[in-house]
């Protein structure tokens, strides 16, 4: 860029540049509307960004972002925590949430298997996930709550496919019954993007796995 703007400005441009989704000209105009905003709204803008990573923390049993550890689902007492759905990423979770048909907890594994981008089970959050399940196996019962079913809900992609297959494997011995999210959802689409009526439909419509 040329330096007929001043300064401060290509550098919000930059920045603004390298979000997601937002090319050299959505961050332009992104940066002229800023300029043109009053003074509070820009801090209050620029008080959220700092803030972001402050009081945010991974619950440990289902490693969704909270605010606290166990998160609000987790400590809930109303929530079945004999039924887990596993998905790849926080906003998969959020939208299965909006559908507000799903009483059980999450698990997130924060990817999927993808062995081209050096992504094997060990990034991924999957031992933990292991982990849960054979903690509720403890007759005991103190470890953790038993667990009756894992719905695998990666998203219907190759990669998402491959990371359901693995962790069915890995669940192969324990006492629980492992389905894979599948009727209604689109091939390659994704979980995140999917309405709440598909997402209905293919977490009612599970089968085995
Ligand atoms: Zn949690």
């Amino acid at each position: 860029m040329t330096n007929f703007l001043p300064k401060s400005i290509r550098t919000l441009i930059e920045e603004f540049s390298r979000l997601p989704g937002v090319g050299p000209k959505s961050a332009q105009r992104l940066a002229m509307h800023l300029l043109r905003s009053p003074r509070d709204k820009i801090v209050s803008l620029g008080q959220a960004v700092t803030g972001l990573k402050d009081d945010i923390v991974f619950c440990e049993t289902c490693w969704n972002i909270a605010e606290r550890n166990p998160c609000y689902v987790c400590d809930n007492p109303s929530r079945d925590k004999s039924l887990i759905c596993v998905v790849e990423e926080i906003l998969d979770a959020v939208a299965i949430e909006k559908t507000a048909e799903f009483s059980g907890v999450y698990h997130v594994l924060h990817g999927r298997l993808s062995p081209v981008d050096g992504i094997g089970p060990d990034q991924l959050k999957i031992l933990e996930l292991v982990k849960r399940i054979e903690d509720g196996a403890d007759v005991s019962g103190e470890k953790g709550p038993k667990i009756n079913e894992v719905i695998l809900a990666t998203n219907p992609s190759l990669e998402g496919e491959a990371t359901a297959l693995y962790i069915q494997k890995a669940l192969i011995g324990f006492d629980v019954k492992v389905t894979r999210i599948a009727r209604g959802l689109p091939v390659g689409g994704d979980v995140e993007y999917a309405d709440e009526i598909t997402l209905m439909r293919a977490m009612k419509g599970r089968g085995d796995f």
